[in-house]
């Protein structure tokens, strides 16, 4: 209500640029995207023909509902999806996610959507990626901690950013660096501060994009070596990832 009735008014005095062409932002709701953009990007709702383990899209001819990509075989989550494309309105608002702390209503609704086509009711427990004490003091938030707070008001789920600590930040996608060195640089970055928390919880692991897996892979296996029962996946956007 009162978001219907200051928005105009806030547009207004606070004119935007959209972040990913430039043009006016018609709406504060839209969040650092015009509307043009936001229809423009491509949006999952889960009918896609996508690996059924990383979301990876797969093409049709190629498909069926079983099919599994190669790349992610050895990763240690039970699944993932992402809400968008990393392009557009989507790339926009996972870059300005890590300036400012703040969720429009169309990114809320991106990743609650998701959250119900991706079918991930029956988590107990929502747990976003930590950043590193050092990024996060630098930062002053960790914008994966705004999404999983939007899912636990969404859903009722508990949401907790305390059980998980990143002990290390590493660039998990540094250019040159192969799957077998992304692996080994991630191994210990990840560290679970009260196991008990985690034990036979069927977690969603929430983030703002999943890029090549080893984040959420080793978050995945530092949770499961604590008793986890489940582990998935769910973040706002995803870089193409080719087979
Ligand atoms: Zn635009
Ligand atoms: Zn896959």
């Amino acid at each position: 209500m009162i978001d219907n009735f200051l928005d105009p008014i806030l547009s207004l005095a606070y004119p935007r640029a959209c972040r990913a062409c430039g043009g006016a932002v018609e709406s504060l709701s839209f969040g650092p995207a015009c509307g043009t953009c936001w229809n423009s990007t491509r949006v999952f709702n889960g009918r896609e023909s996508c690996c059924s383990k990383c979301g990876q899209l797969i093409p049709t001819g190629k498909f069926d509902l079983s099919s599994r990509c190669s790349g992610c075989v050895e990763d240690f989550y039970d699944r993932a999806a992402a809400a968008a494309d990393y392009h557009l309105a989507a790339r926009a608002a996972v870059l300005a996610l890590k300036e400012e702390p703040f969720l429009s209503k169309r990114v809320r609704g991106l990743l609650t959507g998701r959250f119900d086509t991706a079918g991930f009711h029956a988590a107990t427990l929502i747990i976003p990626v930590p950043l590193s004490k050092r990024r996060r003091i630098e930062r002053g938030f960790n914008q994966a901690e705004l999404l999983a707070r939007a899912l636990e008001v969404h859903t009722g789920i508990r949401s907790s950013a305390d059980v998980l600590e990143r002990t290390a930040h590493f660039a998990m996608h540094r250019a040159g660096m192969d799957r077998k060195a992304r692996e080994g640089s991630v191994k210990k970055a990840f560290e679970v501060k009260k196991p008990k928390l985690v034990r036979e919880e069927r977690i969603l692991l929430v983030d703002d994009v999943f890029t090549t897996g080893s984040t959420a892979s080793a978050c995945a296996k530092t949770l499961k070596a604590s008793g986890a029962a489940e582990v998935n996946v769910l973040t706002l956007a995803r870089t193409p990832h080719f087979i």
